[in-house]
């Protein structure tokens, strides 16, 4: 059924609020309020609906949102697992909700003392010394490493201004070192996906401020030559950065410091049960070398005996990246999530990612080819290659996918990839629903042979036909005017 604009629902006179009739002694708004706060028709067209009306138009809207609490979301690089809902609850608590951040320290030492243990989790699993909480999203993580390591150079070697970054990499990373003042450079990776150590000390000169990699990487490999290439970074005199927003395939299991990591982000809306998707708020903390600590973002928090105070006085600091000390309510959903699962908890989610993403990969390759046929990490890349002889796109079996009920995965990306198709399944699945999963894909590459105008013309059972995507990005019309 068509939902329409809420302006264009017509019922004059009905509006949701009355006020009542006079005759219980009220005062009327109009001798409760300032005349000149009340609003009369010059104000605006606003709809008219009744109460009722009003809550069935939104219902009917949000069951149109396809979400992860609805089915299985295999959403490539974005990590869309369950989050439970009792750190949610958590994140709820008054004790949480109702503190100001100008109140007092002594006031706030629970609060101080909850985002302080969050950030020596952080520590132990990256084996980094220094944190801050203060990023609100991954990419503002970068942004935050970036100015650190620009400080440091500023302080020590101000002509290395440049940072190399792989082809493969989240388009975020380019962004954030260019708007952190960096010249960028863009690395090939090598045919099996990495970054090669040879091909890595051609772009190394005295300008050299370091290298941003994903690990693993966007492709879901883990790179076997990060310890030459961490080793390359370092004797040349620059920093190893880490985009951590595949954490998922590591904790426990890997810690970044001993690959050589100098400075990491954590995205906390897809590690660390924050839902994402809808637009934040998020988390994206960073964990930094020695070297870089002092550079941090004020004010950092500390600890002397049982006390926990907020310390401005560094002198080095690049100063504040966010006001007040970062997305409160989506630290404590973390810190709840790290006490909920502990250390063994979070190497078994790895453990189960990395499981469920090959069991996906190796149900499908004779079917669908895989962009690297080799064990990959919490994600995998397959490719449209053995359904192109019938001329089906990566488009469209992701379109197809959506007739059956289930969110597409990523496609398109990582870019070095040819029509690539890139499925997270997460650890939060189960056996039942991954096979659900491949049935329908065994079944959408039969359609493609059997029946393929039905794959080319999908989605059948959307609300929405297929999409001029296009013109949706190019010329988005983002606003209802009345005709
Ligand atoms: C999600 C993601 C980012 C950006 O994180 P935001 O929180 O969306 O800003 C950066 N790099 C990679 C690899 C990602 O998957």
């Amino acid at each position: 059924m068509e939902e329409k604009i809420i302006f264009e629902y017509k019922s004059e006179g009905r509006p949701s609020i009355k006020f009542p009739d006079n005759n219980f002694n009220y005062k009327s708004p109009e001798e409760l309020l300032d005349k000149s706060l009340i609003c009369n028709e010059a104000c605006g067209d606003f709809p008219e609906l009744s109460e009722p009306e009003v809550v069935r138009h939104f219902i009917r809207l949000s069951e149109r949102n396809y979400n992860v609490d609805a089915n299985f979301y295999p959403l490539g690089s974005c990590t869309m697992k369950y989050n439970p809902k009792v750190n949610e609850q958590v994140s709820r608590f008054p004790g949480f909700t109702d503190i100001h951040p100008y109140q007092d320290e002594e006031d706030i030492q629970g609060i101080l003392e909850l985002l302080y243990q969050l950030g020596e989790y952080l520590k132990d699993l990256s084996g980094l010394p220094g944190v801050t909480l203060q990023p609100a999203a991954g990419a503002h993580g970068e942004l935050t490493g970036l100015f650190l390591m620009k400080a440091y150079f500023n302080e020590h070697d101000p002509k290395r201004n440049v940072i190399l970054i792989p082809d493969s990499a989240h388009g975020t990373n380019p962004a954030s070192a260019k708007t952190a003042g960096f010249e960028t450079i863009q690395i090939k990776s090598n045919p099996a996906g990495n970054t090669d150590p040879e091909q890595l000390k051609k772009y190394i000169d005295d300008r050299f401020a370091g290298i941003m990699l994903t690990i693993p990487n966007t492709l879901g490999l883990f790179d076997r030559h990060i310890l030459d290439v961490s080793k390359i970074v370092h004797d040349a005199g620059g920093f190893l950065y880490m985009d951590g927003a595949n954490m998922n395939a590591l904790m426990g299991k890997v810690i970044p410091a001993d690959l050589g990591v100098d400075v990491m982000h954590f995205n906390l809306h897809k590690t660390f049960s924050t839902p994402h998707g809808g637009g934040g708020p998020g988390g994206g903390p960073i964990t930094v070398s020695s070297a870089l600590e002092k550079y941090l973002p004020v004010p950092v928090i500390t600890r002397r005996k049982d006390k926990y105070s907020l310390d401005y006085d560094r002198p080095s600091s690049i100063g504040k990246v966010k006001e007040f000390y970062g997305n409160i309510g989506v630290c404590v959903k973390a810190y709840s999530y790290f006490k909920a699962l502990g250390s063994s908890g979070l190497k078994k989610v790895t453990e189960f990612a990395v499981l469920n993403a090959n069991y996906i990969r190796k149900s499908l390759e004779d079917i669908f080819k895989t962009a690297y046929p080799r064990i990959c990490m919490h994600e995998c890349v397959l490719t449209n290659e053995n359904q192109e002889q019938y001329g089906i796109k990566t488009l469209n079996i992701a379109k197809r996918l959506l007739d059956y009920g289930i969110h597409a995965p990523t496609v398109y990306f990582p870019l070095i990839v040819h029509e690539a198709i890139m499925i997270e399944p997460t650890e939060t699945e189960s056996k039942e629903a991954l096979d659900n999963f491949i049935e329908i894909m065994k079944k959408i590459a039969e359609e493609s042979k059997s029946a393929p105008e039905i794959v080319l013309n999908a989605p059948h059972k959307m609300f929405r036909k297929k999409l001029d995507e296009v013109t949706a990005a190019r010329n988005p019309i983002l606003k209802w005017r009345k005709e």
